[in-house]
């Protein structure tokens, strides 16, 4: 298949065009490239030994999008392309619902205009809000306490509009829990601006020397240890996950909304743990207040996955570790190493 990958130059989406590639699909990238690095293009060249087709451009734009589809035949769009910081987006709503909300409707428009009704969106756990139980199952109830997190609960519901007004178009929802690791090669990863708000690449930084210590947020939490409890899934099963769904999406008639995660909760202090043990280096920590907004425990029910999509996640928290550590080591500066 032919699959247009948007934001194929960030952290999920490149690792999803190796996986695309490596099972025989063409894909064409397009990016703005505003938290992407040109270099993992290059790396991702590297690693399938062939160029990959790489438009700069903005999902907002409806001409550069079009451009796309004047010269490729798309049979499918997987849209990663978005901003994911929950803490800007509380502070620049508008920027978030333009990119977002506004930038995807405009990729949905191009899209039905030129007969490609066939997309894979990045949606996040974050819809369930605080679920009253876990494991998280796909019928529970969403909300949202931020506009990031609102902007994906806006998209699943204008993807399902979508449906209702054409039943031609084959739409799927993945709902991703705690992406985390990096390729194998350690070439390509997570290359947060900035100080990192996600827990994973903050204990790899600290670990590596750039950080002194990592802040715990919450040692109070009803969970085994106290601290708060996530589902880790590694960024290349997610990947596979993409490679599944979009090679069966043909087979969807209605739209279809599916958890990503391992089902299994690791909590802060586990996962410190065991970066310290991929590692072989010390992770310094402090507890320090919560942070607002945070819940408790958060893990996916998982079958639906394997039931539709016939996945399921392989890889252990172990492997994750040493997969963000050797990431890590490589590149102490990210794609500017
Ligand atoms: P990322 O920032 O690494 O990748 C997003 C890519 O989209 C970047 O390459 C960026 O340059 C590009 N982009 C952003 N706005 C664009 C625009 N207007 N036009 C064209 N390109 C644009 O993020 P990621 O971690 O790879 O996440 C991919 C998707 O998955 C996002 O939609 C994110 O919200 C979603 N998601 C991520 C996580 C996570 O923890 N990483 C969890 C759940 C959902
Ligand atoms: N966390 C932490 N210190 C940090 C970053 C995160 O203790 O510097 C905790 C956070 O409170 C949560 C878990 O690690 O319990 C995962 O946080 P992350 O931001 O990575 O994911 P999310 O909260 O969005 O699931």
């Amino acid at each position: 298949m032919k699959v247009l990958v948007t934001g194929g130059a960030g952290y999920i989406g490149s690792h999803t065009v190796v996986l695309l590639i490596e099972a025989g699909h063409e894909v064409v990238v397009f990016d703005n490239f505003c938290n992407a690095s040109k270099e993992s293009i290059r790396r991702v060249e590297k690693i399938v030994n062939q160029k990959i087709t790489v438009v700069e451009g903005d999902i907002r734009s409806r001409e550069e999008l079009q451009k796309v589809f004047d010269v490729h035949t798309i049979d499918a769009v997987i849209h990663f392309a978005g901003l994911k910081a929950v803490g800007e987006s509380v502070e620049k709503p508008f920027i978030y619902y333009d990119n977002n909300v506004h930038g995807s409707t405009v990729l949905f428009e191009v899209m039905a205009k030129n007969a490609c009704k066939s997309i894979i969106f990045s949606s996040s756990a974050t819809v369930y809000g605080d679920p009253h139980t876990t494991p998280i199952l796909e019928n529970f109830p969403t909300s949202a306490t931020n506009p990031y997190g609102r902007s994906k609960l806006m998209v699943e519901e204008i993807l399902r509009d979508v449906y209702v007004s054409d039943s031609e178009w084959k739409i799927v929802l993945l709902r991703y829990f705690n992406p985390v690791g990096a390729h194998k090669s350690g070439t390509i990863g997570e290359d947060p601006n900035g100080i990192p708000n996600n827990l994973m690449p903050f204990i790899a930084q600290t670990a590596v020397g750039k950080r002194e210590y990592l802040s715990v947020f919450g040692d109070d939490y009803d969970t085994p240890d106290g601290t708060g409890v996530r589902d880790y899934i590694h960024v290349v099963d997610l990947a596979d996950a993409h490679v599944k769904a979009v090679e069966k999406i043909s087979n969807f008639n209605e739209v279809m909304t599916i958890n990503l995660g391992t089902g299994k909760g690791y909590s802060v202090l586990e996962m410190v743990k065991a970066f310290e043990k991929a590692s072989g280096r010390r992770v310094p920590y402090k507890i320090a207040p919560r942070r607002a907004g945070d819940i408790a425990t958060c893990f996916a029910d998982p079958s639906y996955a394997k039931e539709i999509l016939g996945w399921v996640a392989t890889r252990g928290v172990d492997e994750m570790c040493e997969d963000g550590w050797r990431w890590q080591m490589s590149n102490p500066m990210g794609y500017k190493s």
